[in-house]
């Protein structure tokens, strides 16, 4: 084994290789149609996205941040109206909030998981709380059994935020459906990765499907007669077409990062750093589809166990290194950094690895190998 080799922490072309003559051929037959949206591709992804989230439809849209932002539409955020996610998340999960008028209200997460905490979201809502956005982060489920017992309780709107995890359930439920709709994208580092921008909507809810239609096509209807004031939000036929090619192998490619993920486990317990290093927990078990691979580096060593992996040609990222109330964009929300502890701490100690479906064994060895040397080489000096 060549423990030189590079090891990056993303590889479409890898993935989408195999793949090759199916796209050209779907997108050939787009090209021939003409119809590049609205046609029978974007029908067909909208019901398998669907399917996958145990939901009745499926509304495309352009890419996952106008999912988020569509629901808040469609749903019906008035200016004013708080809406309660979580910081540690990426941005466009509250920047919907903000553009219609609305409050995010940072809450803070569960240390183990990394997603929102059912007791934090408890304590935040006011009489003003109008929504709920958990994020399903890195490919795990939010503790949805918890939330949505809390948010019906109080008649409080769910959207969820599953950019990062299709097909990611508990128990076998599905991420998506659990509240009144859930947001998908097909961002291509997401693991159903298209060819450029897209997105979707899944609900059980027949009155918000349609909303979310009006809300997309500019609010218009009948044509050039427009109801309410909405945007122009499409998934384009090529997208469409591209997304059922991989669709099919979507089971194929979440069993690959769960494979990962296990050897992960597997090999950094047999290496000892647990004082070192915290791995991420699967919660759910199988649930997790694991759109990331997490870990915590203790003792404020994270950037430097960085530098040494880019050092090494490993790709590594840090999702997120700014949480969002310390954003400066959300600076007149009136934040302290230390008012969310865990995400504050998350975002000092988080470290993604590698974890694509074709990754290979022996690059997930190199991995550990050198996360390993770097502790190695630090108590050597230390001594
Ligand atoms: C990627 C992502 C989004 C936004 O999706 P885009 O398709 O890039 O607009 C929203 N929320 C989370 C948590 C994401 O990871």
């Amino acid at each position: 084994m060549n423990t030189n080799r590079p090891v990056p922490l993303l590889d479409v072309p890898r993935g989408n290789a195999p793949m090759r003559e199916k796209f050209l051929e779907a997108l050939a037959n787009v090209v021939d149609s003409g119809r590049f949206l609205f046609g029978p591709d974007v029908k067909k992804l909208e019901e398998e996205c669907a399917r996958w989230s145990n939901a009745r439809f499926g509304v495309g849209c352009a890419s996952g941040s106008d999912a988020i932002l569509l629901s808040l539409m469609a749903v019906g955020l008035r200016e004013g109206d708080e809406v309660i996610c979580p910081s540690f998340t990426f941005f466009a999960t509250a920047s919907a909030v903000s553009r219609l008028g609305g409050v995010p209200v940072f809450v803070d997460i569960d240390p183990t998981t990394f997603n929102i905490a059912p007791a934090a979201l408890k304590a935040a809502i006011t009489e003003k709380t109008k929504a709920v956005i958990p994020v399903h982060l890195f490919g795990q489920c939010a503790d949805m059994d918890e939330i949505m017992s809390i948010c019906d309780r109080q008649g409080l709107v769910v959207i969820e935020d599953a950019a990062q995890s299709i097909g990611a359930n508990i128990n076998g439920r599905p991420a998506g459906a659990w509240g009144h709709c859930g947001c998908i994208s097909f961002y291509p580092t997401k693991n159903l990765g298209g060819m450029g921008d897209g997105g979707m909507i899944v609900t059980n809810d027949e009155e918000l499907e349609d909303r979310l239609r009006l809300y997309s096509g500019h609010g218009m209807r009948p044509r050039y007669y427009h109801k309410v004031i909405g945007i122009n939000s499409r998934l384009d036929s090529m997208q469409a077409a591209v997304l059922n090619v991989k669709i099919t192998h979507l089971d194929d490619a979440v069993a690959g990062r769960q494979r990962n993920a296990n050897l992960y486990q597997e090999l950094f317990s047999l290496a000892g750093l647990g004082d070192e290093i915290t791995l991420p927990v699967a919660k759910f078990g199988e649930g997790h589809v694991w759109n990331q691979f997490t870990i915590r580096v203790h003792a404020g060593r994270r950037d430097e166990l960085k530098a040494f992996l880019t050092e090494k040609n490993i790709g590594s990222e840090i999702y997120y290194p700014v949480p969002l109330h310390m954003q400066k964009c959300f600076q007149s929300l009136g934040y302290r950094p230390e008012d969310l502890p865990e995400t504050l701490k998350a975002s000092k100690e988080v470290l993604s690895l590698p974890i694509f479906p074709e990754l290979e064994a022996d690059e997930i060895k190199i991995v550990v190998d050198q996360v390993k040397q770097f502790f190695a080489i630090a108590q050597r000096r230390a001594a």
